[in-house]
């Protein structure tokens, strides 16, 4: 039994209530939020986003480069007009280096990654300020669009606002 084997059997339930089949593919509330994977963060939860509402876009992180190409297909296809970076307390990417990990690929894959940006930070706040000021200055992203960034709390639930652009 694999999780995938879980999931199919989980799915046979949720298909066989599932009422809402009828939603247009661009987000109702024409907004994309650039979250964290982590599984602590349930973005919809948290922000009381419904199916159809939103494209909730998840990495490592949050980061607002490893999400740009997603961005651009959401604003230039399918109609969305704000953008939402959101990244969490306790994050992993405040628990190593690109030295590190690079070092860890070449023992355990033989991999030589040396270089390459993983995009850890060390201080959460400026991750979140970096990836608005990212946003703001890329010429993929339209002036008027308004960017928030914002700190959810893994151990109180809490969404807590650190800067807009
Ligand atoms: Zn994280």
């Amino acid at each position: 039994m694999t999780r995938f084997d879980e999931f199919l059997k989980a799915n046979e339930a949720f298909a066989a209530s599932f009422t809402r089949g009828d939603l247009p593919m661009p987000p109702a509330r024409k907004v994309a939020v650039v979250a964290c994977m982590d599984a602590r963060l349930h973005p919809e939860k948290a922000l009381g986003i419904d199916i159809g509402d939103a494209h909730v876009i998840r990495n490592a992180g949050g980061r607002a480069q490893d999400a740009l190409r997603s961005l651009v297909i959401s604003q230039q296809l399918l109609g969305t007009r704000e953008i939402v970076v959101l990244h969490h307390t306790d994050c992993g990417m405040l628990t190593f280096t690109n030295e590190q990990l690079a070092a860890k690929i070449a023992a355990d894959l033989g991999v030589n990654v040396a270089g390459q940006d993983f995009l850890p930070f060390a201080d959460l706040e400026q991750s979140v300020r970096d990836d608005v000021a990212f946003l703001r200055n890329s010429p993929l992203i339209p002036k008027d669009i308004p960017i928030s960034g914002a700190i959810y709390d893994v151990r109180t639930g809490r969404v807590h606002e650190v800067a807009r652009a």
